[in-house]
């Protein structure tokens, strides 16, 4: 039943829609995100003019022993088959690696990189490879260690919540086996189809729910990882609480694959909320869109589990890319707010009485509810769909910035006429209540001038005002030398440490 509300001093409309809308029905299916093998991407090497490091190069003698240890099958090294493996999701960053590695066991593991780290070879831990720094793939020649065969479910407790997996499995996957269980994984993300726990584990991944259920570091409760020399670090108590000494598993945590190999992950999967609503809500200005926050904020804290705003650039391009009817007109803002718990009834109320609060003193321009699962992924498609349409419009250079809220838009603003002189236009989704603003600026290529135009001053503006210069991706390749940004150099020091050990 279609639900219809007209708020007659405004004469703005609100729906509530429960009814499938022919174009958008046909969109909600996610696809794994693979790369395009027709597409030449330049080496990261020549693009960037980085230099190898002394590393060793793989021989015939060593492909020998790395068959005996994963088998033939678990060892490629055929061209084309090797393609997928050395371009990154953005199709930016493009390795040379010879070999790809795909292991099937923890020991697997430890044997790999045991006989690496002897033989001072370089490897790249790659996950479903959807980073967005450059880091899953490799720079130059370094052996790849795909984890995509490691991807079992071993246990869900049904008591405790706890997901016991291994590190390849897919995070979609991980999701549709929760939910049958009535649980739900504590993070999701675009890239969920393709995406390995493993490698959200590696990059600490934020997603859409970390509002509600807090980052990796509050849900993950243990890991199995396997160290540079292949020492095999086994899970703890994976209890909620233990303060038995250090909590190891959290170095891991955002670590980039650069202190060891995530094979295992112990997650904490909450009860799933049993009502979901999501909205659409257009809006006029970025000041409206502070308000609107502080409202919604007030009346419904207890049962908001996402609130971000896209700009209108990067709704009509994820719209029409993803081919989805938008489900409202052009405005310069949207905010896309979710609510989720235990009681419909209730909750519908509570959203209802802020939106038309909000449409009556005219924060909001218009809006759209929806109820049905349906509809809410096609709403979250929208959200989610932006980095993979941006990609396809040329050149994309992505700053994922933690800013505080109220200067978050003014970047954008004061950043315009560094970025101008080329003909480059920019598009903006933000993670809103974690501060994460993603910052898109397009050309039609690459061109390295409008890398220093925009580096360091975005880097720069983020530092004077105390944020963070990736906020959620990692550092990887791209934002290696932007760490000293955010970080002290005692900090990086001590980081340098760390790793040596
Ligand atoms: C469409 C889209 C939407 C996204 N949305 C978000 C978002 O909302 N929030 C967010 O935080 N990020 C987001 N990302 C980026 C995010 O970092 C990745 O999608 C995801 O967390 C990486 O997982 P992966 O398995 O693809 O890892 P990969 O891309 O394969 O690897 C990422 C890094 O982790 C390392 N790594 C991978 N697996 C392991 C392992 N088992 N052990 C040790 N190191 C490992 C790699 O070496 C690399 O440095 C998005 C990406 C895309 C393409």
């Amino acid at each position: 039943m279609l639900a219809r509300k007209t708020l007659h001093a405004h004469s703005r409309i609100w729906l509530r829609l429960n009814r499938p809308q022919s174009q958008s029905q046909t969109t909600t299916t996610r696809h794994p995100i693979r790369c395009s093998s027709t597409l030449v991407v330049p080496f990261t090497a020549d693009r960037y003019h980085v230099r190898r490091e002394n590393f060793a190069k793989v021989t015939a003698d060593d492909a020998k022993v790395f068959r005996e240890i994963v088998g033939d099958h678990g060892v490629i090294t055929d061209a084309a088959d090797l393609e997928g493996f050395n371009v990154d999701w953005l199709k930016i960053c493009r390795g040379q690696s010879k070999v790809v590695l795909r292991p099937k066991t923890t020991q697997q593991v430890s044997d790999i990189l045991r006989y690496c780290n002897d033989r001072k070879l370089a490897v790249c831990p790659q996950g479903g490879n959807t980073g967005l720094v450059g880091g899953s793939v490799p720079v130059f020649d370094e052996v790849v260690l795909s984890m995509g065969l490691m991807n079992r479910i071993v246990s869900l407790d049904p008591m405790s919540g706890v997901l016991i997996t291994e590190a390849g499995a897919v995070l979609e996957t991980l999701e549709n086996y929760a939910s049958e269980r009535g649980r739900v994984v504590p993070l999701d993300l675009g890239a969920k189809g393709s995406c390995h726990i493993g490698g959200n584990v590696a990059t600490n991944a934020g997603g859409l729910r970390l509002l509600r259920f807090g980052s990796l570091h509050s849900n993950v409760l243990g890991l199995e990882t396997v160290l540079a020399d292949g020492t095999i670090l086994p899970f703890g108590s994976n209890m909620r609480k233990d303060n038995t000494g250090y909590h190891l598993h959290h170095l891991f945590i955002g670590s980039e694959g650069t202190l060891g190999v995530v094979t295992q992950v112990a997650l904490l999967c909450p009860p799933k909320p049993t009502a979901v609503s999501v909205c659409y809500l257009g809006l006029n200005s970025f000041e409206d869109v502070l308000k609107c926050y502080k409202e919604a904020g007030d009346s419904l804290n207890d049962i908001i589990s996402a609130f971000e705003f896209l700009d209108n650039s990067c709704y009509q391009v994820s719209c029409e890319k993803h081919k989805i009817l938008p489900p409202l007109n052009p405005f310069p803002f949207y905010v896309l707010m979710e609510v989720s718990g235990w009681s419909p009834k209730a909750q519908s109320e509570r959203l209802d009485s802020l939106l038309e609060r909000l449409m009556s003193s005219g924060l909001v321009a218009d809006g759209v509810v929806a109820d049905e699962p349906s509809k809410i992924r096609t709403f979250w498609e929208i959200r989610e769909g932006v980095a993979e349409a941006l990609t396809r419009r040329g050149y994309v250079y992505k700053y994922d910035l933690s800013i505080p809220k109220r200067e978050m838009y003014s970047l954008v603003k004061t950043s315009e006429s560094v970025w101008a002189a080329r003909s480059t236009s920019a598009a903006v989704t933000a993670i809103w209540v974690t501060n994460n603003l993603h910052l898109n600026v397009l050309t039609s290529d690459y061109f390295p001038e409008v890398t220093k135009r925009l580096e360091p001053y975005i880097f720069e503006w983020t530092s004077q005002h105390k944020g963070s210069v990736s906020a959620a991706h990692g550092l990887g390749f791209k934002k290696r030398n932007a760490i000293k940004y955010s970080q002290s150099p005692t900090a990086i020091a001590l980081m340098k440490k760390l790793k040596q050990l």
